[in-house]
């Protein structure tokens, strides 16, 4: 059983077609999208349209939940970006669909979040925390949440794998497309990066593979420019554009 992760790909349609034409190449047998699919970028229903024909399994992210509830959380610059994705969905399909999304499911053994364990929709899974205090969460915070040797979480945009004994980056100083770690039924938690604006240093597009025995992390180079065109002719904050450059 193969199965291809995706997550925060944030309106950045370039960027999704780029991870899904690769996906396609390793034959998978699901994929599974761990939220914020909408905002910051300017081709939000062209995405959304995309992972619910693709993915087999979607949750939402604090970017879906704010267009639903509002976003007074985010920063100005965010809010900008969240303000002009919600007149694009405006949509009762759209709206209904995303009102069904949940930010934490159980998944073939494995526990999904958008955010953390602490806070599946808004809490961030960093390098800074430690392993060890993660595990504890998982056992004493959330009934639900027990008993998980797995978690795979999105939201923080950066592509690493947390075991007990510490973090792995899969691609620090190297321009491989892929790097595979096999888990050997070690607890572990693997963030996936995202699709549409990476933050980790490589602005290169990320996803990752599962295969019930290891997780292999992937890199794909998208046409970036056409993602940093559609943003300038939406009006959206040029920091947004910014960001893919760098990928940061
Ligand atoms: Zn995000």
């Amino acid at each position: 059983m193969k199965t291809a992760f995706v997550s925060d790909i944030h309106g950045n349609l370039t960027a999704l077609e780029a991870v899904l034409a690769d996906i396609d190449l390793h034959k998978v047998d699901e994929i599974v999208c761990l939220g914020d699919t909408v905002g910051y970028g300017p081709q939000p229903r062209e995405c959304l349209a995309l992972v619910r024909k693709r993915c087999n399994l979607v949750l939402m992210g604090n970017h879906e939940n704010a267009v639903l509830n509002g976003a007074e959380h985010f920063t100005p610059l965010a809010r900008i970006a969240i303000d002009w994705t919600s007149q694009q969905l405006r949509d009762p399909d759209i709206l209904r669909y995303l009102s069904s999304l949940r930010p934490a499911k159980k998944y073939r053994g494995a526990l999904l979040v958008h955010g953390s364990v602490r806070d599946p929709l808004f809490d961030y899974v960093r390098e800074a925390d430690s392993p060890w205090m993660f595990y504890r969460l998982v056992q004493t915070l959330r009934e639900d949440f027990k008993g998980f040797e797995l978690c795979f979480v999105g939201h923080n945009h950066r592509a690493f794998l947390g075991t007990e004994v510490g973090y792995i980056f899969p691609h620090s100083g190297d321009d491989s497309p892929r790097t595979k770690f096999h888990l050997e039924n070690q607890k572990a938690y693997v963030s996936i990066g995202s699709v549409g604006q990476p933050r980790d240093g490589d602005r290169r597009a990320s996803w990752v593979l599962y295969d019930g025995e290891s997780v292999e992390f992937h890199r794909v180079e998208y046409d970036r420019q056409i993602t940093v065109d559609l943003i300038h002719e939406a009006g959206l904050p040029e920091f947004l554009a910014d960001r893919l450059l760098y990928g940061e």
